[in-house]
């Protein structure tokens, strides 16, 4: 049996709920990660702010591990979330760890970060898949129009929001007239968006002009660095530039659609009290309405989703059955399968994340019809082979 499969079965365990503000919240094997499932193009993670220590998970002790937690990232995450749907009408995705950084280190390649223990290994697959399905069910409603935000938070001296594009201090410290060079721009996790953005702006305007990300929250009265009123750190002044997660789920990984920003906040003013996280969370939302009205053709006020089950969906994380598309509505229930033999038979099962099968049959022609009857949610797709006996598991999602 492969890693990969081994995961899948091991995922089985894993449920879904619903919470009391009927928003479909997917938790992982033993509530360790927690993704909280939205219908806008943002999409949020939160690697840094868990308190669960399972004594079943040896403390990390790998390559000179980082251990220290985000304070309160996990109550700015919930705030964000909620504010953000005050505003539009809508949630966000947001995808929490609730191991503490002793467990695991989300925001790390899954070596550095679960450092070989089983159990955290499955946490930290489950993380990066929820944050894959939550960029290609935004995709697939937005017309690929997606931000991405990782939440941190720094105790560097000066008090400020550092926004990590991929693009070292060095970089940050040359003028506009060289970091506008294509050379920059490769490295960006805003890559797509400078491609592709309604009012044709540069990598350097959306970096630090007057409509960059960091300028409309400095506007709001959080500062942060890039921006127009502080364009870049200096020379001694230490900076997060963008860790694993905004590498490897942003445009500057060839094939993914979002752009994102790595955010690293200062405690006092925003993450310390309720209320200041409150009235973070309140600029924040208005910054990140405003930046998708001035930048995409993503319609977020007045949130009214409509799902596109037209294109194609196929998850980036490890998958052994190719689902097309992986997101289906109670108009489209058919899900094809394009890598398996239209000749051969197969017996197929839908399972739910408790691993209750909900749908049996024999299957021809590699497609399959869902059961009207089955409620909204993630669900594992079974399939075996009546030839060879070889078993495939994919995931779809209903909405
Ligand atoms: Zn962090």
């Amino acid at each position: 049996m492969t890693r990969i499969k081994l995961i899948f079965l091991l995922a089985y365990i894993v449920f879904v709920s619903i919470d009391a503000r009927a928003q479909t919240v997917i938790f992982g094997a033993n509530d360790y990660i927690e993704y909280q499932v939205g219908t806008l193009p943002i999409v949020i993670s939160v690697p840094h702010g868990g308190a669960l220590v399972p004594s079943t998970i040896p403390d990390r002790t790998c390559n000179n591990p980082t251990t220290v937690t985000d304070a309160n990232t996990v109550a700015v995450g919930r705030a964000l979330s909620d504010s953000i749907f005050s505003r539009t009408g809508c949630y966000p995705h947001v995808i929490y760890c609730h191991l503490r950084r002793t467990k695991l280190d989300a925001n790390r390649n899954i070596d550095d970060g679960a450092c070989g223990d089983v159990a955290a290994e499955l946490a930290w697959t489950e993380y990066h898949h929820f944050i894959d399905s939550a960029q290609q069910l935004a995709a697939a409603q937005y017309a690929d129009e997606v931000l991405y935000f990782d939440i941190h938070g720094h105790g560097h001296p000066k008090a400020r929001i550092e926004y990590g594009y991929l693009l070292e201090k060095s970089d940050l410290l040359l003028p506009d007239s060289i970091l506008i060079e294509e050379s920059y721009l490769n490295e960006s996790s805003i890559q797509g968006l400078v491609r592709n953005n309604r009012q044709n702006l540069d990598h350097v305007t959306l970096l630090r002009g007057p409509e960059a990300f960091g300028t409309l929250l400095a506007d709001a009265g959080y500062p942060g660095v890039p921006s127009l009123q502080d364009p870049t750190p200096e020379e001694d002044d230490p900076y997060f530039t963008g860790g694993y997660s905004t590498q490897v789920h942003t445009t500057a990984t060839a094939g993914v659609i979002a752009n994102g920003i790595q955010l690293e906040l200062n405690r006092p003013g925003i993450r310390d009290t309720d209320e200041n996280r409150k009235n973070f969370a309140g600029a924040f939302s208005d910054a990140v309405v405003q930046f998708i009205g001035l930048h995409t053709t993503a319609e977020v006020e007045g949130c009214d989703v409509v799902v596109s089950t037209h294109q194609p969906i196929l998850l980036q994380s490890p998958n052994d059955l190719v689902c097309v598309p992986t997101l289906l509505s109670s108009a489209q229930r058919e899900v094809r399968f394009p890598e398996l033999r239209t000749a051969e038979l197969y017996d197929i099962e839908i399972i739910t994340f408790q691993g209750r099968v909900v749908q049996q049959g024999e299957m021809h022609l590699a497609s399959l019809v869902l059961n009207e009857g089955l409620m909204p949610g993630s669900y594992f797709v079974r399939v075996r082979s009546q030839d060879s006996g070889t078993v495939r598991i994919g995931r779809v999602m209903i909405f």
